[in-house]
C-alpha cells in the first residue's frame, strides 16, 4: 500500500519521504504545493486524509508525524519518558581517564557516554583531539560498561571513520549548518545529535536536521547548548523554552547540553533539573574525573561526585514529571 503511494508521489514530480510511525505511515510528498495534487493522493487505496504542511521542515514538522519520535542505541533512550543522560568528558585525553570517566558516569545512573576525539577548537593551538586513537578508547569503554558512545564528527570525509567507533554522532554547533556534512550524516544509520548554532534560529535549527532527515535518516534528536547574547555571566544563554517551544514544533526529542549552555559547573546542576522539568528528552553533560587537569572545558565539567548528586536531584524531578532517567 505505501509502495504505492510512493509510486503515485514520485510519477506527479514530488519526492517522496516515508516516515514510519507506531500508528500510521506518513508518506511527504515534498514539491511545489501549487500544482493541487491533493485530489489525486486522496483517492489512492489506504490513504486516511492529504495535509499540507505549511512548516518549512516539512519532515521534522509535528504536522507531518504528531508522535513523538523516540531514539534508542545501546543503552540509551531518548523520548518516550525516558530522560537519556549521556555524560563524559569534553575530550578522551587517556586510557585511565576515559575508562575512569565511563565507570563513574554509569554507575551514577548515566546510559551514554560523550567524549570528543575530534574536537572543534576556537584556537588552532589548542588540544584538537586524539582522532582515531581516542576512537578506539570510546569503544572499549562501551565494551566494558555498554554505554551508548556519543562523538562528534566535524567533516564529511570523517563520518565512516566516525560511524565505525560511535553509536550517535555529535554535529557541534560550528558546524549546524555545514550541509555536506548534514548530508554525509543522513546517509548512515546512526543517531543523530544535531546541536543548536550559536546564533541560529530556530528555523535554522529546524531545516538543518531536515537536511539530515531528506537524507534517509531518521534517526535525529535536536540539542539545544545556548546561544550568544549581550550577557557575559555565563559563556552562552540557555534557553530552556526551546524544550516546550520544539516539542510543539517538532517530533523530534530534544536535548540540553547545560555544560556548553553555562560554561560553569556550579549552575549545571540547577540547569539539568530544570531541563527535565521542561520536559527535556535527554541531557548531555560534561563530566571528568578532574576538572581542573581536563584539556578542555575544564570549567564547566563536574566532578563525578557532582555529577552523582545531580543525577539524584533530576531523579526526584523525573519523578514529578512522571518520566524515567536513563
Ligand atoms: C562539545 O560538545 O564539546 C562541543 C564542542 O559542543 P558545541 O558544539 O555545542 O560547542
Ligand atoms: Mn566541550
Amino acid at each position: 500500500m505505501v509502495s504505492v503511494v510512493v509510486k503515485k508521489v514520485d510519477s506527479l514530480g514530488l519526492r517522496s519521504n516515508v516516515i514510519v510511525g507506531d500508528e500510521r505511515t506518513v508518506v511527504a510528498a515534498i514539491g511545489d504545493e501549487r500544482n493541487g495534487h491533493q485530489e489525486t493522493l486522496s483517492s489512492l487505496p489506504g490513504v486516511e486524509k492529504v495535509v499540507p504542511i505549511l512548516a518549512p521542515y516539512k519532515v521534522a514538522s509535528r504536522e507531518a508525524k504528531p508522535e513523538s519520535t523516540v531514539l534508542k542505541t545501546h543503552q540509551l533512550t531518548l523520548g518516550g519518558g525516558h530522560v537519556g543522560v549521556i555524560a563524559g568528558p569534553c575530550s578522551v585525553e587517556s586510557e585511565e581517564q576515559i575508562m575512569e570517566s565511563a565507570r563513574r558516569v554509569k554507575a551514577a545512573g548515566a546510559t551514554g557516554l560523550r567524549g570528543g576525539a575530534f574536537k572543534p577548537r576556537t584556537s588552532p593551538y589548542a588540544f584538537q583531539g586524539m582522532k582515531e586513537e581516542g576512537l578506539k578508547l570510546l569503544a572499549a569503554a562501551r565494551e566494558e560498561t555498554g554505554l551508548a558512545v556519543v562523538t562528534e564528527v566535524m567533516t564529511p570525509s570523517d563520518v565512516a571513520l566516525v560511524a565505525n567507533y560511535a553509536d550517535v554522532l555529535q554535529i557541534g554547533a560550528r558546524n549546524m549548518q555545514n550541509y555536506q556534512l548534514l548530508q554525509a550524516v543522513g546517509e548512515t544509520d546512526k543517531v543523530i545529535l544535531l546541536k543548536r548554532g550559536m546564533s541560529a534560529t530556530m528555523d535554522e535549527f529546524l531545516l538543518a536536521a531536515e537536511y539530515i532527515l531528506d537524507a534517509g535518516n531518521q534517526r535525529v534528536a535536536l540539542c539545544e547548548r545556548g546561544v550568544r547574547t549581550f550577557e557575559s555571566h555565563t559563556r552562552f544563554t540557555l534557553p530552556l523554552a526551546s524544550v516546550p517551544f520544539l516539542h510543539e514544533r517538532t517530533h523530534l526529542p530534544v536535548v540540553i547540553d547545560p555544560s556548553h549552555g553555562t560554561g560553569k559547573a556550579s549552575l549545571v546542576p540547577s540547569m539539568c533539573a530544570a531541563a527535565i522539568a521542561a520536559g527535556a528528552d535527554g541531557l548531555i553533560v560534561e563530566v571528568h574525573p578532574q576538572p581542573s587537569e581536563a584539556l578542555s572545558d575544564g570549567a564547566q565539567s563536574l566532578d563525578p561526585e557532582t555529577f552523582e548528586a545531580t543525577m539524584e536531584l533530576c531523579t526526584r524531578v523525573a519523578v514529578a514529571m512522571n518520566v524515567k532517567i536513563g
